[in-house]
């Protein structure tokens, strides 16, 4: 299918499917996962009691499933911090950047290739050489044959092994993009996002996308406690830096609890409700324990275990007969009135009286003019008298 083509299937089912939904063979980094701890190439498994998690995995020996473990990080959290990243990085002109550091790589490379040539063509031409010396000596003359003999198969040795030298440096050299390649990475630089999330673009298409523009993926979670620290080896030869909060089963595990009570405490001092802290909380990247996001339970919680108490617009002491700002409290208006409290509420409640609250849970804060006081006062003694009459 030609770019184009796929571009507009694409466009077209976007949306029909939910996109990033695990499913075998996801793993993003499958390949270029290098563990940070030993430096070796992570394997993939894959764990859980249907064998539905990947997990990008060291061990000692890697294809040796019961050698002893270096770490193994999960990879879905990874994976999508990885994609969010790349997908950042690739607006259009990102990329016309990444692909003219690519050509100046790839003509470096082109460059050793040819050294790596002539390397390889001079030792043929040895072992050639000493061949002929060999075929050339007399039958008779034995010392000088056996010695030509064992000259001719050390530059067959030398021959061997450069050849897997090359093999080696030829695996570790960076993806070499073919021009075909790069007018479709061009292409899709301009829709990624779309293409990238499309149901009908395969894991395997974008674990190929992904390797146009990324080399390697050095992880490791031994590094910093409660993160993954990521490193991204971009084709072009630079590097980020990343790092990404693991999931935590409960607070104590929380990597930086102190900060989070810090913040929590900071924000309810500044008088912001729990439902606030939690928007707060999740805008400022914490994650509430078990990897969710915090709702305003989880702050409510968490105030409560760590004592610090409901905001009030007066703090912990008892409301004023007025606000600051002029209002009345729920007693000063009951006094001001010479009714009780309770009345004052079922005043608000049936809205003779006008009053606002910052939110619920908060004082009450009740609009009340001089006219308004003397009105009500007058209404008040009005019933009082008529209850008289009527009793
Ligand atoms: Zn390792």
């Amino acid at each position: 299918m030609t770019n184009q083509r796929r571009l507009a299937d694409n466009v077209s089912r976007y949306g029909m499917e939910h996109a990033g939904v695990p499913r075998k063979g996801s793993a993003l980094l499958q390949g270029i996962a290098i563990c940070g701890c030993c430096g070796r190439r992570m394997t993939l498994h894959y764990s859980g009691s249907h064998s539905d998690y990947p997990v990008y995995c060291c061990r000692i020996d890697r294809d040796q499933r019961a050698s002893a473990l270096c770490q193994e990080v999960r990879a879905l959290p990874v994976d999508s911090l990885v994609e969010r990243i790349v997908l950042d990085a690739l607006a259009p002109d990102q990329i016309a950047i990444a692909l003219a550091a690519m050509a100046q790589l790839e003509g470096e490379s082109r460059q050793l290739e040819r050294q790596w040539m002539l390397r390889r063509e001079r030792a043929r031409y040895e072992a050639e050489r000493a061949r002929r010396q060999y075929d050339a000596v007399e039958p008779e003359n034995r010392l000088v044959a056996r010695s030509l003999e064992r000259a001719w198969e050390d530059k067959l040795r030398a021959v061997e092994a450069i050849d897997q030298d090359y093999a080696r440096w030829r695996s570790e050299e960076p993806l070499v993009i073919g021009t075909a390649d790069r007018a479709e990475l061009q292409a899709l630089g301009e829709n990624l996002p779309w293409i990238w999330h499309a149901a009908s673009t395969s894991a395997a298409d974008r674990k190929r996308i992904l390797r146009f523009i990324v080399r390697e993926v050095v992880l490791d979670q031994k590094r910093m406690r409660g993160q993954v620290w990521m490193k991204i080896v971009w084709q072009t030869g630079a590097t980020s830096e990343h790092r990404l909060q693991r999931h935590v089963r409960s607070y104590r595990d929380y990597v930086d609890v102190d900060r989070l009570r810090r913040r929590i405490k900071d924000l309810n001092a500044a008088g912001k409700m729990d439902k606030e802290i939690a928007t707060i909380l999740n805008r400022e990247g914490f994650v509430a324990a078990r990897g969710c996001a915090f709702k305003n339970e989880n702050v409510w919680l968490l105030r409560t275990r760590w004592g610090i108490p409901t905001v009030k617009i007066n703090g912990a002491g008892a409301n004023p007969m007025r606000w600051p700002d002029g209002s009345f409290s729920v007693q000063g208006a009951a006094v001001a009135l010479g009714i009780t409290p309770q009345t004052v509420f079922d005043y608000l409640a049936r809205g003779l009286l006008a009053g606002r609250q910052l939110t619920k849970g908060q004082p009450w804060q009740i609009d009340l003019s001089g006219d308004q006081i003397k009105l009500r006062r007058a209404h008040v003694r009005h019933t009082k008298r008529s209850r008289k009459v009527a009793s």
